[in-house]
């Protein structure tokens, strides 16, 4: 992950219920959710827009409304309300005054300091802190991939629909087997080993025969905001109904572009899967015109999706 700037900041993070110096956000070597992973978080970008020198912070409230769900799931009880969120967000935005894209780092954890993995007779606390980031993935230049030996963590193992901490040690695995086969990403399969899911932290989508196909939410997945921000333009710029089915591994080899969305990920073209061209190896057309779309959606270039981005004033 390329962050610039990581020493100087961020310089402040919401922790214990006010906005502080980020060297007075420190946790107990006992926390529940340092010991168990027993919190759940969110990751949304800010994107600077150097033409009119803003900050416009993409689907804020979409983010805010999933953590809530993810604290549903795990009976995390948190005492702010998703404007609340928004707001302390923007003002922490505003406090460290970047000037290039950032990302945004809301956590909602146990925070009680007792031996034992539960949910319940735990205290619980939230903390927000922000870092600049640019590329996750290459944008421009189709990535290597792999179909990871690992696979997605089933509903009723941990909730994949949920941002939980501890199931990030499922994208690690999935991550470090691709980095250390010389692959820069992984795709895994569902949790029956029968179709593909996602990435390791990011989702998928297959062009094949001018239509655009995606795993459904049955397949493990996390129900990306990027992946329904990709519908939604897909459906409303490109006039294409994308279809949510399973897909096999071998489909992959075969698809005419491939591509990952996410957060982080944005909208990242792939190369090549398990030694196999996808295409003809370069970034598909289609692949090109979601991301141009997407690139001029999230800095509130598009006048129809304005009520996406936030600007931080
Ligand atoms: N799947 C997983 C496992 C992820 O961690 C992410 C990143 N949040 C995604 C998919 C993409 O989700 P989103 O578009 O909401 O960032």
């Amino acid at each position: 992950m390329e962050q610039t700037s990581d020493l100087q900041y961020p310089k402040f993070a919401f922790f214990g219920g006010k906005i502080v110096p980020v060297s007075e956000a420190k946790v107990d070597i006992r926390t529940n959710a340092l010991q168990y992973g027993t919190a759940v978080f969110e990751g949304i970008r800010c994107y600077w827009t150097p033409a009119d020198k803003k900050n416009y912070v993409f689907r804020i409230k979409s983010h805010y409304k999933r953590l809530l769900d993810s604290c549903k799931i795990m009976m995390i009880n948190v005492k702010y309300s998703i404007e609340e969120l928004c707001d302390i967000t923007l003002e922490l935005l505003k406090k460290e005054g970047y000037k290039e894209d950032s990302y945004i780092r809301p956590y909602a954890y146990n925070s009680g300091l007792t031996i034992g993995p539960k949910l319940i007779h735990n205290e619980q606390d939230l903390f927000i802190y922000t870092i600049p980031l640019g590329e996750y993935l290459n944008l421009s230049k189709p990535i290597k991939v792999c179909v990871s030996s690992w696979t997605r963590i089933p509903d009723n193992c941990i909730p994949p629909r949920a941002k939980v901490a501890g199931s990030y040690v499922n994208a690690a695995l999935q991550k470090t087997e691709a980095l250390l086969a010389g692959y820069e990403e992984a795709i895994t399969l569902s949790s029956d080993g029968q179709h593909v899911s996602e990435g390791s932290a990011m989702n998928l989508f297959m062009a094949k025969n001018g239509k655009l196909v995606t795993p459904p939410t049955y397949n493990d997945i996390l129900e990306g905001i990027t992946r329904n921000t990709v519908i939604e333009l897909a459906g409303n710029e490109l006039n294409l109904n994308v279809v949510e089915r399973q897909i096999d591994r071998t489909e992959l080899y075969t698809a005419d572009e491939l591509f990952f969305c996410g957060t982080g990920a944005q909208v990242s073209p792939i190369g090549n899967v398990d030694g196999r061209t996808i295409g003809s190896g370069e970034m598909g057309a289609l692949t090109k015109k979601i991301q141009d779309i997407y690139f001029k959606a999230v800095k509130n270039q598009l006048k129809q999706y304005s009520g996406w981005c936030t600007e931080v004033k």
